[in-house]
């Protein structure tokens, strides 16, 4: 019998993606409000009996790594170390006290971990700190001072990210979700865990590269099973069936990023082969680059997708129409407080019974002491982001007034033709729970407003008839790119002959 080697890996996860024309700023309350674990509490919450992240998923990133390990298992005695997991809904950049915690945290923990072997760390890729440059670079480099230069990192990544040199640089395996709207979550996880063991016990040795794309849309809509992204999404699938490719990624980047930098990227790990990593990131920048005029599909301002709302009777009888708020989508950083489509919706809409959702913290202190059942008055925006959101006030029956675990205080107040859902945290309404939770039948509704580009659109696949994607004014505006600074011409804001001159320039400080 041969004896097994034992290995320790150390896993943590720091899991946001900033909206940096938010002005609200993430802190550790936002976690602790989504997802915050650590120690022997998140080891069982990535078993399989456990629940990862209740609420949202129950497997993602962790839970694959605890499925990759135990699949690692015959190769190698491993013992995995919980420091902690914290994860929040997107938003408004961290504070500077919540980035110095995180990164205290875990240099800590690392220290009372013991010798470690590996690390595994899931990260969004698109995380930024007030006043801290690279906060999830800066993670990296605090994992290195405390178990070593040599010691090995893994690191997956959501599709969004803002891939740079220096986070090629300090990682050692790097692997991204390849779907998108994205469920592949523990997939990713536990072929990134896979590789870090193989990598442990050097039966693997990484060779990587990355490049850079000028272009900061395109795609089409960018969902990898429709036409224009399948193909290259399928073709990356394809790619990685040779067994010298470990693993392909390619980053749309998330537009709501102020960095001069900003573009797509690639990143290829092969079996110790850089001539072909070369050559297979130069061929999926070239297929992403085929892309870059595909623009996403216009949205409707209110007034058309209000007529296309009344023309859908049959929709409206079956179930109901989903109103995606894409200039508030709260799963993109935008705060909630947008106030555009309920102002709308309130004065045009009066024949129709909609459910809205506004995040307005100020209204609760008014409400502290209110009885449901009785008049109400409130004022929301103008609170959070004044310059962009409009104060409206709204009337009517307060139905509903608690305490919850998701979004804060919450209060509905019942205004006839619209039912207005106050919250004190950001609104995520992805899910009809978000509505049946405080009263309100979503099959009774004419429109339901949710906040997010894509998840509504599984998550209301049973009720709703119809998704329209609404545009009002907002952070979360498709065009706001337009506003940033960049070093370089980008696409679409320039057009460019090609890719090469900026992924060279962009590489040339970062070779690898
Ligand atoms: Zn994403």
């Amino acid at each position: 019998m041969t004896v097994k080697r034992t290995i320790r890996i150390a896993f943590a996860r720091i899991q946001q993606e900033s909206n940096e024309f938010s002005t609200v700023e993430s802190t550790i309350e936002d976690f602790e409000r989504t997802h915050y674990m650590e120690g022997n509490v998140l080891l069982e919450a990535i078993k399989p009996t456990g629940k990862e992240a209740e609420g949202f998923m129950k497997n993602a990133e962790l839970s694959g790594f605890y499925k990759g390990i135990q699949e690692k298992n015959s190769e190698a005695q491993i013992e995995i170390v919980p420091l902690f997991s914290a994860w929040a809904v997107s938003g408004g950049p961290l504070s500077a006290e919540t980035q110095s915690l995180f990164e205290n945290r875990l240099m800590s923990k690392l220290k009372d971990a013991g010798p470690i072997d590996g690390v595994f760390f899931t990260m969004h890729g698109a995380l930024r700190a007030t006043g801290i440059p690279n906060p999830e670079e800066r993670y990296l480099q605090k994992i290195k001072e405390v178990v070593g230069a040599n010691t090995p990192i893994a690191v997956t990544l959501d599709l969004h990210a803002h891939l740079r040199g220096d986070l090629v640089e300090l990682t050692d395996v790097l692997c991204a979700y390849r779907t998108n709207p994205h469920r592949d979550h523990a997939k990713v996880g536990a072929r990134a865990a896979k590789i870090l063991v193989d990598v442990i016990l050097g039966k693997t040795k990484v060779a990587k590269t990355w490049r850079y794309l000028p272009m900061i849309l395109g795609g089409g809509s960018t969902i990898d099973f429709l036409p224009t992204m399948l193909p290259v999404f399928r073709k990356l699938k394809k790619i990685e069936e040779d067994p010298r490719v470990l693993y392909v990624s390619l980053f749309m980047v998330h537009p709501f990023l102020n960095s001069p930098d900003l573009g797509w990227a690639v990143h290829v790990m092969t079996q110790n082969d850089v001539q072909l990593a070369d050559q297979l990131a130069d061929d999926i920048a070239n297929l992403a680059w085929d892309v870059r005029h595909k623009m996403p599909p216009e949205f409707d301002p209110p007034d058309r997708a209000l007529a296309k709302v009344r023309k859908n009777k049959m929709a409206r009888k079956l179930g109901t129409i989903c109103l995606c708020d894409t200039s508030d989508a709260v799963g993109a950083g935008g705060t909630g407080e947008n106030t555009h489509l309920l102002a709308y919706l309130l004065t045009h809409a009066k024949d129709l019974l909609s459910y809205v959702p506004v995040r307005g913290p100020q209204v609760f202190e008014q409400l502290v002491n209110t009885k449901v059942g009785a008049q109400v008055s409130v004022t929301v925006g103008g609170y959070l982001q004044p310059d962009i959101n409009p104060e409206v006030a709204v009337a009517g029956r307060l139905t509903y007034n608690q305490a919850t675990k998701a979004f804060g205080q919450v209060a509905v107040v019942d205004a006839g033709h619209v039912q207005l859902v106050i919250t004190e945290g950001a609104p995520l309404a992805f899910k009809p729970e978000f509505y049946e939770n405080v009263g309100l039948s979503v099959w009774k509704a004419d429109m339901v407003v949710t906040k997010g580009f894509f998840p509504p659109r599984i998550f209301f696949a049973l009720h709703s008839r119809k998704t329209l994607n609404v545009a009002t004014k907002g952070i979360t505006d498709l065009d706001l790119y337009k506003t940033l600074d960049f070093d370089g011409p980008v696409h679409p804001i320039k057009a460019l002959p090609g890719w090469r001159k900026a992924d060279a320039e962009r590489r040339q400080a970062n070779p690898k």
